[in-house]
């Protein structure tokens, strides 16, 4: 089927910000306002994360640039291509690299992108799911990836995934558990026990439990390692309790940027606290972790854990991420 041609105008959520005032709404603007890049892309699904909904509410300091329009995913159709990868027709997605902080983002009928950045839709997933999955999805897997690479392997003690019900969380405890893995999903949301249980997690950890201040350096050894979205007194609590030679793949800092530990699990227990960064993830872990997403992620699993919202409802929903009251994912019907 053609591409359709390049329209002349396009819807954006855009953000203003200048002698001290911000502005974000709707706007019409001309193809000419896009950024440089091979390819434009008619989008047709983006995702709220987190880091959007800080960019939305001007709430964190994600935009480095203004005007901006955000959304850091992306997946559409290819209207035009300057770079021999890709051809008009072609399904694309972009996850982080900026778009959305640094240079437009998905939040808008057209983006226009550098094709390094782009991946080819991953056999089995449509754009839709590809959104649903976006980046905390796609950050959960290069998590997961992380603890295999630590030597962390199915069959000993669980695993711990704290930020459960949220976005990262949700498909985190999806992925660890389809791998074989002991789940168990920590939570400030008891009333999310069934969702979490329906993606494989086996033990519900209430959130005051790990939120509390340690008494100890050292707690019980009980977990084997941990995806961590949270940070602050929830992943010290988690390295206090990882066994020894586990491993933690720390993302997130829902709960706060401090980290109050001590060195005993790392000297001690020999812990290996490992950081996840999607955004600059360079291509061969980005192919693993997609790769990971299309073989363990049935549609069944990934629809279970998304709710679809219009663009529209953006703005409202970035409020209810950043209060933790979103489950799972959101995915953003752009077209
Ligand atoms: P969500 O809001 O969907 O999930 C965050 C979850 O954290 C919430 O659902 C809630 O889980 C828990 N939470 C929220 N507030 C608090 C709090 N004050 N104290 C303790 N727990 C809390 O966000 P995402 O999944 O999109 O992102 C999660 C984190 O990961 C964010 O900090 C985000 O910036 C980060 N991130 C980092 C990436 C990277 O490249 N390093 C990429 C993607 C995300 P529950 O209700 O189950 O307790």
């Amino acid at each position: 089927m053609p591409a359709p041609s390049l329209p002349q105008r396009f819807r954006a959520f855009v953000v203003r910000e200048g002698d001290g005032a911000r502005s974000a709404g709707f706007e019409e603007l001309p193809a000419s306002a896009l950024p440089e890049g091979e390819l434009t892309v008619a989008v047709r699904y983006s995702s709220l994360n987190y880091k959007d909904a800080l960019a939305v509410t001007g709430k964190g300091k994600v935009i480095r640039k203004f005007p901006m329009v955000p959304g850091i995913d992306l997946a559409g159709t290819v209207l035009e291509s300057r770079d021999a990868s890709f051809q008009p027709g072609d399904e694309v997605l972009v996850t982080g690299w900026g778009i959305g902080e640094a240079t437009f983002g998905g939040y808008a009928g057209l983006a226009r992108v550098r094709a390094a950045w782009a991946l080819p839709l991953p056999r089995g997933l449509t754009a839709r799911r590809a959104m649903a999955v976006g980046t905390a999805g796609f950050t959960a897997a290069l998590c997961v990836d992380a603890l295999e690479d630590a030597g962390v392997r199915p069959g000993g003690r669980p695993v711990i995934v704290t930020g459960a019900a949220g976005g990262v969380g949700s498909v985190a405890v999806a992925l660890l558990a389809r791998a074989g893995y002991e789940v168990a999903a920590s939570t400030g949301r008891p009333s999310e026990r069934a969702f979490l249980e329906s993606l494989g997690a086996t033990r519900i950890v209430p959130r005051e439990e790990l939120a509390r201040p340690g008494t100890r350096p050292l707690e019980s050894e009980t977990w084997a390692g941990g995806v961590d979205a949270v940070g602050g007194a929830v992943l010290a609590s988690v390295l206090r309790q990882t066994a020894y030679r586990g491993a933690v793949a720390a993302c997130g800092l829902a709960g706060g940027t401090d980290l109050p530990v001590t060195v005993l699990p790392f000297v001690l227990r020999g812990v290996r606290l490992q950081g996840v960064d999607s955004v600059m993830a360079p291509a061969a872990p980005r192919a693993r972790a997609w790769g990971r997403i299309a073989r363990d992620l049935t549609a069944d699993r990934i629809d279970a854990l998304t709710t679809e919202i219009p663009l529209a409802e953006v703005p409202a929903w970035s409020e209810r991420i950043l209060a933790g009251q979103v489950r799972g994912r959101a995915v953003v019907a752009v077209a």
